[in-house]
């Protein structure tokens, strides 16, 4: 028999997949895989149900429904105060992860140079060598996340075609400041560079800060791909429904991509996604209250246990040093044990780098009920008092 390829089929299962499967083998609380465990606005999935029953359930128009392109527009205008042309600017698809892969694929040829920050969500870096690109990788390092610049810009070179830019930054809750954007964004217009920027968690902002889009920085417009995604917006992480909103020259090989990807996305969720997107401004500010009440609870039941949590601006994810109570193991040993003996599981961090990655660190997901938070506190004390 012949073997699968040597490029995606040579990764193993994602560590997503991987920590939710000891999750449910151990009855574990899963605060590894980032989704929240509710159900989403009821209203968002009333018109998701009335809308599979009453209009059609048939190949939609390949860039998505007019209605949610729209609907993108409106939203980045009220939220932004970005012009966009819902007709020619938008595209929707099956989440962002295919908006991303549409991105690469559509933008990436073989030699070329694409710019990534690392920790790396999962997908970025197999789809870039699957374009058949390659990534250089500028790390920001725990506790403060901080860029160097030097080492920024010693990422650039004259084969730079894009950079990948992930804010507010999962795993590590970074929110780049408008200082790191502004040199990002010189960087990018010096070397004739687009960004693709993945900005699912674009509600997911903390504190009282706002979400800066790279796109509305001064030269950015026609060259800046922005992602979105309806699952983290809405909490209905199954859904699948993202949006790209870049300019139409900038757009057009996304949408060649795109059209042999998913081609469409399930017309029902497009139109829940539209009427969700209109909702009043009250939902998106509780939606960020609501997942910083979350994390300040973590973080404070994780304190109290000892161990040491780096800053979190955004997202859904906390950043511990497990060092910090006297494990001595990987941060994969770490999770290994605490999903079988503390019933609780996480991400180890390492599986977010190719080589180097920081000693001991794990990320936690905060978006969850109290209760659920609550319970795994309790559980990860005893564990680490039975130590
Ligand atoms: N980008 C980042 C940074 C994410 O954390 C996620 C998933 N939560 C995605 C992309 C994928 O989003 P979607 O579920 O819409 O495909
Ligand atoms: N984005 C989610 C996380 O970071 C996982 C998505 C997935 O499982 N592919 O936890």
């Amino acid at each position: 028999m012949k073997h699968g390829n040597s490029g995606l089929s040579a990764y193993g299962t994602t560590i997503f997949e991987v920590m939710s499967r000891l999750a449910r083998e151990h009855g574990a609380i899963n605060l590894g895989q980032g989704f929240p465990d509710g159900n989403g606005p009821d209203d968002v999935r009333a018109v998701a149900a009335r809308a599979l029953e009453d209009r059609p359930n048939q190949y939609p128009p390949m860039l998505g429904l007019p209605e949610l392109r729209q609907a993108v527009a409106a939203h980045a205008r009220r939220f932004y105060g970005l012009e966009v042309d819902g007709e020619r600017e938008v595209m929707v698809t099956s989440g962002a992860t295919e908006a991303l892969a549409a991105c690469l694929l559509g933008l990436l040829d073989p030699g070329d140079e694409a710019v990534l920050f690392e920790p790396l969500y999962d997908s970025y870096l197999p789809i870039v060598e699957r374009a058949g690109a390659i990534g250089r990788r500028v790390r920001v390092e725990p506790p403060g996340w901080r860029i160097d610049p030097d080492a920024m810009a010693a990422a650039f070179s004259p084969r730079t075609k894009l950079v990948l830019l992930n804010t507010p930054m999962n795993p590590t809750g970074k929110v780049f400041t408008q200082g790191e954007l502004a040199a990002i964004a010189e960087l990018v217009a010096a070397h004739d560079a687009f960004a693709v920027c993945d900005e699912v968690y674009e509600h997911l902002v903390f504190d009282g800060a706002r979400h800066h889009p790279l796109i509305g920085l001064p030269g950015m417009r026609e060259r800046t791909a922005r992602i979105g995604s309806a699952g983290k917006t809405f909490s209905l992480t199954g859904w699948k429904v993202g949006y790209v909103t870049a300019a139409p020259d900038m757009l057009a090989p996304i949408a060649r991509a795109h059209q042999f990807l998913t081609f469409t996305t399930p017309p029902n969720l497009q139109a829940a996604a539209a009427h969700g997107l209109g909702k009043a401004d009250d939902y998106f500010t509780g939606l960020a209250a609501g997942m910083q009440a979350g994390r300040d609870r973590l973080r404070a039941g994780l304190e109290r246990i000892g161990f040491a949590v780096a800053p979190c601006q955004g997202t859904y994810f906390l950043t511990v040093d497990v060092r910090s109570i006297g494990f001595t193991g990987s941060d994969l040993d770490f999770c290994t044990e605490i999903v079988r003996e503390a019933g609780v599981a996480a991400i180890p961090f390492s599986a977010f780098y190719v080589e180097r990655p920081p000693e001991g660190h794990v990320r936690f997901a905060f978006c969850k009920p109290a209760a659920m938070l609550d319970e795994a506190i309790e559980r990860l004390a005893a564990w680490v008092s039975r130590r």
